[in-house]
């Protein structure tokens, strides 16, 4: 099926167009890592240290499957992934961030997994 992206960026911005680095827009640092070939949905609600909120939501727009509730992810050498079939998802620059929240659906499997910290 056609990947088609949608996007909702707030107080932030991606490296490239749907993946790759994601900036805090107040202090132009970096907040994650979003690997944009494996997500069929992502969501990431951040606050980060110098006082900005901001949200990275990004959405395959073709994904109609009905998801599957998932557990936790497992971090591999700092990259977040699925614990079923070890496809990374993203990255979370834990220092940088006050509190953050993500939802993600992996393309592969379609398990939503959830989060908040
Ligand atoms: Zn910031
Ligand atoms: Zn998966």
């Amino acid at each position: 099926m056609k990947k088609e992206i949608i996007k909702e960026i707030e107080n932030g911005h991606l490296l490239k167009k749907y993946g790759s680095w994601m900036y805090c827009d107040g202090c132009n640092q970096t907040v994650g890592y979003l690997c944009y070939t494996t997500y069929s949905y992502f969501n990431l609600k951040y606050k980060c240290k110098c006082g900005n909120e901001g949200c990275f939501k990004l959405w395959n727009k073709n994904n109609l499957e009905t998801k599957i509730n998932g557990d936790n992810l497992i971090k591999i050498k700092n990259r977040l992934c699925c614990p079923s079939d070890k496809s990374p998802l993203f990255s979370i620059v834990e220092n940088r961030l006050e509190r953050y929240e993500y939802q993600v659906i992996c393309q592969e499997c379609n398990t939503e997994y959830k989060s908040s910290h």
